[in-house]
């Protein structure tokens, strides 16, 4: 295997489970030096552990490749800046960072607690600033030292946020959020040799089976996918080559992109778009008792919204 990546030293957050567990064995395998972030706690956020950090890291460490174990929660703004100082400190620098760490509260939101939205916008949304805040400070400061800069900021993003799942509020508004962040910060840092882009997973985890049961039963059993398609369709290492590649130095290009992978089906997303505008004549502002003959027509013409299953469902054929 060639591997793409020798020299290249690496963050991702929330890696000891799931999509991030994948995606940082993949980037060692690719010849990365890894900081193993996860604090551990159970998919609604409760609780610190240091077992799933600590059993990758020995994983890497078995098959021969350098990674260190950090417990740190990415809620918390100098937490953040100490996972960075940790690859700076450990293996000489910081390249790539992935922010990948998350939880889930869903509820309704006519039931949904103060809580249960301010923890999911703190891991998600505030999560990915800090750390994004302190690695982007390191590579302006490399930059303006004169020092090579090849920096990567791989964020994830969901279809709760992008295709709006009923139950998610707080969660969609999160990753929605990170969308427009990372679109921003890509063109903040271009000029440090620094790309930002977004990742959107559909996979089996816990996050998909235990803590949102109207998407357990789409997720299916690997055995099951693995006799009718061949492959484990909704495997959790789907996203892990993705995420490999846009840390590569051949992916300098590419920036400011939010692309989805589910199994081996790979799309990019594209933005909000307007419509074509509907010019009042005579010219002016509209006024409200006119305004809703135009809206209504550009609401009936406008394309049908894409719904997750159909993603999911179509992903399978
Ligand atoms: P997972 O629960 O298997 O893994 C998430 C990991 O993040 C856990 O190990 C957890 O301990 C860690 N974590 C949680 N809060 C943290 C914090 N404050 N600081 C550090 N680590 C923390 O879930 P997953 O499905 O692998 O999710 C990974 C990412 O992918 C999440 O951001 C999730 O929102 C996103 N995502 C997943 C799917 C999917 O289909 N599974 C779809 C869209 C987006």
């Amino acid at each position: 295997m060639a591997k793409i990546l020798e020299g290249k030293v690496v963050i991702v957050t929330g890696a000891g489970r799931g999509l991030g567990r994948e995606e940082v064995l993949l980037l060692a395998k690719h010849g990365a030096k890894v900081i193993v972030n996860d604090m551990g706690g159970s998919h609604d956020g409760k609780g610190e552990f240091h077992g799933p950090a600590d059993d990758v890291v020995k994983e890497i460490k078995e098959m021969g490749g350098e990674a260190a174990p950090n417990y740190e929660s990415v809620t918390d703004f100098e937490g953040a800046k100490r996972i960075i100082d940790q690859a700076i400190n450990t293996f000489g620098k910081l390249d790539i960072l992935v922010n990948n760490a998350g939880i889930l509260r869903d509820k309704m939101i006519f039931n949904m607690e103060e809580s249960e939205f301010d923890y999911v916008i703190a891991v998600h949304l505030k999560g990915t600033f800090n750390c994004t805040r302190h690695a982007t400070n390191y590579w302006r400061a490399e930059s303006k030292a004169g020092k090579p800069v090849s920096g990567r900021i791989i964020n994830t993003t969901s279809d709760a946020g992008l295709l709006y799942n009923v139950g998610q509020s707080n969660y969609g508004a999160a990753k929605a959020g990170i969308v427009a962040f990372t679109l921003i910060v890509a063109k903040e840092v271009a000029r440090y040799g620094v790309t930002a882009n977004v990742v959107v997973p559909v996979a089996r985890t816990r996050l998909t089976t235990e803590a949102t049961p109207s998407l357990a039963p789409m997720m299916g059993k690997k055995e099951d996918f693995e006799k009718r398609y061949g492959y484990d369709v909704l495997g959790p290492e789907a996203m892990a080559p993705l995420v490999v590649y846009l840390a590569s130095d051949d992916a300098k290009d590419i920036t400011g992109q939010v692309i989805r992978v589910v199994g081996g089906n790979l799309w990019l997303m594209h933005s909000w778009k307007s419509s074509e505008p509907v010019k009042r004549t005579p010219k002016g502002f509209w006024n409200p008792e006119e305004i809703g003959t135009p809206l209504k027509e550009l609401v009936a013409k406008a394309p049908p919204r894409e719904e997750l299953a159909g993603i999911i469902m179509g992903a399978l054929s």
